[in-house]
């Protein structure tokens, strides 16, 4: 599986060289000051003329879980990096022209049963008694009527929208006290240890030399190290996941920010939009053999709102991911180790998920094989399973209005993603595969989203009569409906907790 260290790769790690300041290095460099730092010398090297990709600005609730590891400040962080809340994904048009869903992270009904809520949901629709899957999910409720607060006990499973830059500058101020050092400049060339080929050092422009034990590729698509040194070859998805360029630009607000992602799917890929404090993040998504650069600029520019603050620019990418992320002495984080398109907002919660499973296996008494092929399984099936669960949105789609998503839909799928598809359209059943980020929840909402009614539900839903199955349904969207009305407007609760009037 993995290109394992030669003999004589036995070296202990202290010095930890981060290449690359995007989001992915900075939170490298938070992570392992925070938990490791009292026994490493952390050195970041960033060159401010190249410059970072700068979207990345969607996330998931997991991201919550690393803060609390950083002993983030929420409102500081929010007001640093003019975040808002997100409670989940809207999908317009994905399913079928204007035909929408939402994708939200709270959980529908209740799981205190056998067989998940879906099963009674399902009875309940077929007896005429129940309403829209997500009118019993406090968070997709709240997000359709643009509400949010904090609730008791983690009542309410949300994310935030941020700003890139910010974030990355964010988390440089929580880093450098912590003892991380930071050197301005580029990485021209690296040199080798001879008896195994691990790199020893790295060269900047300047003719500085830095040296190191373990060296953390965070330089972005150019995977400097990971690639070019280590040569380790990408799984290219392209056959599964036909988009390979998107165009981002930045607009004034024109109203309220909401707690959703936007996600618009059009004839050759989709569009984001995503609401920050001071300004709002678009981008169009799109397949080249669909749709060329010049129309797909066209089209973003046509369909965002407000004044256009920045250069459109064009990112070309690669569905793929690399082999094995971490080879010899180098671990690749963030776009140096591949790239799933951003429609679950995944990329960010895959380099948190890195962070941690790196600190997990650290090696600091000397690098191990052992230690290199569990890491790489680990980020092989977890990235596998969100890659399936991406190519979900594209092929079960009713679209008829484009080759694009009619090739989609005919297209050959992955044997576990046809099985699931398969299991869920004839029982309605859902499992969930052990450390796969998507839960059953995700799922459900996504292949109800895209048109897949199951053909029967789970017996135990039978036992229930009409009169206590609609007194069930009809109790826990109250209770929804109930806590919605009482949650002041997003927007308002934003700037009252980032401390504005
Ligand atoms: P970069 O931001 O590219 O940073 C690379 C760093 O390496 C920079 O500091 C650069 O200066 C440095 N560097 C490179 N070469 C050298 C050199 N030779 N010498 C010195 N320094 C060097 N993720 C999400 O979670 N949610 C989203 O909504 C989302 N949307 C996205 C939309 C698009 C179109 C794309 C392309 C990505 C999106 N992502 C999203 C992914 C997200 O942007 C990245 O995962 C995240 O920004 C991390 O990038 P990075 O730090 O790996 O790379």
């Amino acid at each position: 599986m993995n290109s394992a260290p030669a003999a004589g790769a036995h070296r202990p790690v202290r010095r930890v060289v981060i290449c690359g300041g995007g989001t992915s290095g900075w939170m490298a460099a938070a992570g392992l000051a925070k938990v490791l730092g009292k026994r490493l010398d952390i050195k970041l090297v960033e060159s401010d003329d190249i410059g970072t990709v700068g979207v990345g600005e969607a996330t998931i609730p997991t991201l919550i879980n690393f803060h609390n590891l950083l002993e983030i400040n929420e409102q500081e962080f929010m007001a640093e990096t003019q975040a808002t809340f997100k409670l989940g994904i809207g999908f317009e048009s994905w399913r079928n022209v204007r035909q929408d869903y939402i994708h939200s992270f709270g959980m529908t009904g209740t799981d205190h049963w056998t067989a998940g809520f879906q099963h009674f949901w399902h009875k309940g629709v077929e007896r005429g008694l129940a309403g829209d899957y997500g009118d019993y999910c406090l968070e997709l409720k709240a997000s359709q009527e643009n509400r949010f607060a904090h609730l008791p006990n983690q009542g309410m499973n949300y994310a935030y929208h941020l700003d890139a830059g910010r974030y990355a500058r964010y988390l440089r101020r929580l880093c450098e006290p912590r003892g991380v050092q930071r050197i301005e400049g580029k990485i021209v060339r690296y040199t080798r240890h001879e008896d195994n080929g691990d790199i020893r050092s790295i060269v900047l422009e300047s003719g500085q030399e830095i040296e190191g034990d373990l060296f953390i590729d965070c330089t972005g698509f150019r995977g400097l190290l990971i690639g070019e040194a280590m040569q380790e070859p990408m799984q290219d998805w392209s056959q599964w996941l036909f988009c390979d360029r998107a165009i981002a630009v930045q607009t004034a607000s024109v109203g309220p920010a909401i707690p959703l992602t936007r996600s618009m799917a059009h004839q050759a890929g989709w569009q984001w939009r995503i609401p920050l404090q001071h300004r709002v993040g678009n981008g169009l998504v799109y397949a080249s053999r669909y749709l060329d650069d010049d129309a797909a600029l066209r089209q973003l520019l046509g369909n965002v709102e407000g004044e256009v603050l920045t250069t459109p620019r064009v990112i070309p990418f690669k569905p793929c991911q690399r082999r094995n992320t971490w080879v010899g002495n180098v671990v690749a984080i963030g776009l140096s180790s591949g790239f799933l398109e951003p429609i679950e907002s995944t990329s960010i919660h895959l380099i948190q998920r890195a962070v941690i499973r790196l600190m997990q296996n650290f090696p600091a008494d000397g690098i191990s094989p052992y230690d290199v092929a569990e890491y790489n399984a680990q980020c092989n099936s977890e990235i596998e399973h969100i890659r399936d669960f991406i190519i979900l949105h594209y092929h079960v789609n009713q679209r008829k209005d484009s080759q694009f998503w009619r090739d989609a839909r005919e297209m050959d799928i992955p044997a576990g993603l046809r099985h699931r598809i398969e299991l869920f359209r004839a029982t309605g059943r859902v499992f969930r595969i052990p450390n796969e980020l998507f839960a059953e929840n995700s799922w459900i909402q996504v292949m109800l989203g895209q048109g897949i009614m199951p053909a029967a539900h789970h017996q135990t839903a039978d036992l229930m009569g009409d009169e206590e199955l609609a007194h069930f349904l009809g109790s826990i969207k109250a209770s929804v409906d109930r806590t919605v009305q009482q949650l002041p407007a997003h927007q308002l609760y934003v700037e009252r907790y980032c401390g504005r009037p």
